[in-house]
């Protein structure tokens, strides 16, 4: 495993008098797969939002690649970016969601070209050459010119993969990927994050497939109440956990 990638220090992050994160650490390494299982409302999803400023944090710091997210330092303060170089982080960063989040009018082709002509303003005719090979490997190569409401979930899924891709992030966040799914459609959207992770490609995914986990993860993280709980390789953290509230989970989704 390589430099570190991602550094999470701290992080705190309150809703109102909600406190959702306590406190998370956590560093994931160049080519490292690290995959977060916990119960719904442990605070996974704003962990990750907070990976690229989608949320702010309270307390702490995120850093990717050596570079603070979402701020300067100067002297000992900090100072907030501008949307724009937020936005220019952003794209080291490729984030995959629940819902897919294609655009509607496009077709898989113009959904995977559109940000790296319009936020790294690549040449049209490259970027459309690379989108092309993105779509091949995420095994759609004739489905370039579909809408999305003329693919599957899977599909759609797929896509979405290929265009977080088309950026060639530092880093890939997947926000349980496979949850809108239909069961059937599960396993050729895991395979593609499979062979994503076996390339080499940094990740993190919040999952409730815990075979996915024991099969891909170099590290599990398991999160409850806004606190790692246990991180581990998937043999101690799956097979031996060491605390109840790890066990206690597993029992319920194995
Ligand atoms: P998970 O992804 O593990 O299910 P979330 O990070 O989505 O958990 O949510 C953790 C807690 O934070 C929940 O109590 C949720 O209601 C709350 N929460 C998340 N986002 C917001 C928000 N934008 N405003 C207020 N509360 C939020
Ligand atoms: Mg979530």
């Amino acid at each position: 495993m390589g430099e570190v990638m991602l550094d999470l220090r701290g992080i705190h992050k309150s809703f109102g008098t909600n406190e959702v994160l306590k406190g998370v650490d956590l560093v994931v390494r160049t080519g490292e797969v690290v995959v977060i299982l916990g119960p719904s409302g442990s605070g996974k999803s704003t962990l990750l939002r907070t990976v690229n400023h989608l949320e702010k944090v309270d307390r702490g710091h995120v850093s990717v690649d050596g570079d603070l997210v979402g701020y300067r330092r100067s002297g000992d303060k900090l100072y907030e970016l501008k949307e724009r170089d937020i936005l220019k982080q952003r794209t080291h960063i490729g984030f995959v969601f629940q819902n897919f989040n294609l655009f509607p009018h496009l077709t898989a082709l113009e959904n995977v070209v559109e940000a790296p002509i319009a936020a790294q303003r690549r040449p049209a005719a490259q970027a459309r050459a690379e989108a092309r090979e993105l779509l091949a490997r995420v095994g759609l190569a004739d489905k370039e010119d579909a809408y999305p409401r003329h693919l599957s979930g899977g599909q759609q899924q797929r896509v979405a993969i290929a265009r977080a891709l088309a950026l060639k992030p530092k880093l890939l966040l997947f926000d349980e990927p496979t949850s809108a799914l239909d069961p059937e459609l599960v396993g050729e959207v895991l395979d593609v994050i499979k062979d994503l992770a076996r390339g080499g490609t940094t990740m993190v995914v919040v999952t409730h497939e815990v075979g996915f986990a024991r099969e891909v993860a170099d590290t599990v993280v398991f999160m409850d109440d806004g606190l790692i709980v246990e991180q581990g390789p998937p043999s101690q953290v799956l097979d031996d956990p060491r605390q109840p509230r790890t066990r206690s989970f597993l029992s319920k989704v194995l």
